[in-house]
């Protein structure tokens, strides 16, 4: 097959003119630290999600930091979580000096087992923090009722989960907190950004607080005023607030949030069509149902090494002599070297995980991928599975 020129990155964003004009003009304004944008990216951020709250943060991994600080999980504690996941999810556990809980997950769909969660539960367990894998909502219903009953806080780990919906109801809404993340390879990107979400207008104001070293008024509103104030520091506070500069990129991006999942969703149907029936390729599930809104967040497919003849490596670095790049999402967790060391868990814990962990590969999907890259991407894959060497 004739090798495209350029290479197709995984994970490229859409920046358009008008987020480029919106950061110069912050850049030009004289205030480009936390102030005015950032408001308005909030708002934007509610009117989205229909959360009351929404507290910007500069990452996804600070917001699940400030719900675990906030819940005051620490040392003795024990928080739930997935192994397919990126690695800040379990290590903002650590940071609290509480245990991370790996459980598994369905092999079908990644997202954590609610039976895995029910088994896990034990006197010291004090939170869950599911993931909302490559956009599809895990069974959030049943891990909100468990942890209700069980009295167990939950907090939605939405970074892939921006558009996702269930009867029309938001991923990072069903918990007790909701974090969300604005990083260069997600739908919707500040460069680096996050939001926490929560229906408790405690927990925002003690998480507004704890976004900025703890102090009782940001520095926009200091500089605002005509007097000079002083500032009180109530906790030993954080530096985790976002910038105008950011916020700016990412301001007219929620306008543009329905129609790039329409062209997500027509990739992923052009390459669920063009993918079907390769031995020892699995393709997403098809889940869709009425109620359920899919963020097409990740396009991942599994490859049996067995019926392929090829393992996921192998294929992930035949693509990229092609000039694909490709993703993983995710190699287990616990597996990882500290945690694995740390925790004492052994191959073969957590079978699912592990299964998926050697199996999983993302294609490129994002709004600026092409149909004719899809179609390269598919002629690819078949090229490779047909010319084993
Ligand atoms: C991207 C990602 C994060 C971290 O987001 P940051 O904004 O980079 O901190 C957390 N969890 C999952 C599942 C992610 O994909």
């Amino acid at each position: 097959m004739e090798i495209r020129k350029n290479f197709l990155v995984f994970g490229k964003p859409t920046i358009s003119e008008e987020d480029i004009a919106e950061v110069i003009d912050t850049l030009r304004s004289g205030w480009i630290g936390t102030g005015p944008k950032v408001l308005q990216f909030e708002e934007s951020f509610k009117n989205l999600i229909g959360s009351e709250i929404a507290v910007a943060v500069n990452s996804c991994t600070a917001a699940l930091s400030l719900a675990l600080e906030i819940l005051e999980i620490g040392p003795g504690d024990e928080v739930i979580t997935t192994p397919i996941t990126f690695p800040s999810t379990a290590n903002v556990i650590v940071h609290r000096g509480a245990k991370p809980v790996f459980v598994d997950v369905e092999k079908e769909t990644g997202n954590i087992s609610v039976e895995e969660f029910i088994k896990a539960i034990g006197s010291k367990t004090r939170a869950i923090i599911p993931v909302h894998l490559a956009g599809r909502m895990c069974n959030i219903e049943d891990i909100a009722s468990i942890a209700r009953q069980r009295k167990i806080f939950l907090i939605e780990d939405a970074a892939h989960a921006l558009e996702t919906t269930l009867n029309g109801r938001h991923a990072g809404t069903f918990g007790d907190f909701g974090a969300y993340s604005f990083y260069p390879t997600k739908s919707l990107t500040t460069g680096e950004g996050g939001m926490l979400i929560t229906g408790n207008e405690a927990w925002a104001e003690k998480a507004r607080l704890l976004r900025l070293h703890g102090i009782s008024s940001d520095a926009w509103s200091r500089f605002e005023k005509q007097d000079f104030q002083h500032y009180e520091t109530y906790y030993p506070g954080h530096k985790y607030n976002l910038s105008d500069l950011q916020a700016a990129l990412g301001i007219h991006q929620f306008d543009q949030i329905e129609k790039k999942l329409a062209q997500r969703q027509a990739l992923w149907d052009f390459y669920n069509n063009g993918l079907k029936d390769l031995p020892g390729i699995l393709l997403p599930p098809d889940s869709d149902d009425d109620q359920s809104v899919h963020a097409r967040h990740l396009y991942s497919i599994y490859i049996e090494p067995e019926i392929a003849g090829i393992t996921r490596d192998q294929l992930m670095k035949r693509l990229r002599t092609l000039n694909i790049g490709t993703g993983i999402h995710f190699t287990a967790l616990h597996l990882h070297k500290y945690y694995k060391e740390q925790f004492d868990y052994q191959p073969g814990d957590l079978p699912n995980a592990e299964w998926i962990s050697s199996r999983t590969l993302s294609l490129p999907l994002t709004s600026n991928v092409s149909s004719d890259d899809v179609k390269y991407v598919i002629e690819a894959v078949k090229y490779t599975l047909q010319n084993l060497i």
